[in-house]
């Protein structure tokens, strides 16, 4: 489970993030929606620990700081940071290191294979394109078999192959009893996957829907969020 409670992330006196409070359950699929700027990625940062901020965030029960956390929390960046110089299968050993996990070659081939990188194995990260270095990251953040999984913008720069193995994926987590976050404004790429989606504008949340109450009200996730969007921003 995801619990954030009171987020506010403050970049000088500008509120990038601004008192964002939900909840993401097992087997839950969240969808963090909104124009760009909107503080998507600001939140996606905190929670995975890696800005400072104001309030409380929990990853099924352990603050989000701590290592209990940190070892069942997959983190996927809008920008991919491989090792330049570790192959793909390096960097599947590292993670396997630091993360002290036991027979994990089998699910490090299965993934790389999926991914379709497993004929790139002894490719340098530095020699791979920006897609494939995407690849590695996912590869890498589902290794240790979270139980929590952040995605920022994970379908920019994947080819359609990858974009619909990661929707295979992304199905077999909700199964598995995976809490996920995607943040994303490609809206047709959750369709099917959503549970809950929160659409953020100018560093909060202005709506919060469960897709029982979108299907009910004969709206899909795109119509939702330009009603909301576009009505705000006239508001403003
Ligand atoms: P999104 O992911 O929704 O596009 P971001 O979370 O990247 O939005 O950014 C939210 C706001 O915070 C934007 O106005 C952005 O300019 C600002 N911001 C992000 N990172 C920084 C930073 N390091 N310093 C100052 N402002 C930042």
């Amino acid at each position: 489970m995801i619990n954030v409670s009171h987020l506010t992330k403050k970049y000088g006196r500008f509120k990038a993030n601004d008192n964002l409070s939900f909840r993401v359950k097992e087997g839950e699929t969240a969808v963090l929606a909104g124009p760009n700027g909107a503080g998507k990625s600001t939140a996606i940062k905190c929670i995975a620990g890696l800005l400072r901020f104001e309030g409380e965030i929990e990853i099924c029960g352990y603050n989000n700081k701590t290592a209990d956390a940190k070892r069942i929390l997959g983190y996927i960046p809008e920008i991919p940071a491989p090792f330049e110089l570790l192959t793909v299968w390096e960097h599947m050993e590292f993670i396997a290191r630091a993360y002290r996990l036991e027979k994990w070659e089998e699910r490090a081939e299965e993934l790389i294979k999926r991914m379709e990188l497993d004929d790139k194995r002894n490719k340098f990260g530095k020699e791979l394109s920006k897609g494939m270095q995407q690849k590695i990251s996912i590869c890498c953040a589902l290794l240790i078999e979270p139980k929590a999984v952040l995605f920022d913008e994970p379908f920019v720069g994947l080819d359609p192959h990858a974009i619909k193995e990661l929707k295979a994926m992304l199905s077999e987590m909700k199964k598995s009893g995976t809490a996920v976050i995607i943040s994303t404004h490609m809206l047709e790429s959750v369709e099917e996957l959503w549970d809950k989606v929160f659409i953020m504008m100018n560093g909060r949340i202005e709506a919060e829907r469960e897709r029982k109450m979108v299907e009910e009200s004969g709206e899909n996730l795109e119509e939702l969020f330009f009603g909301i969007t576009e009505k705000r921003g006239k508001v403003d």
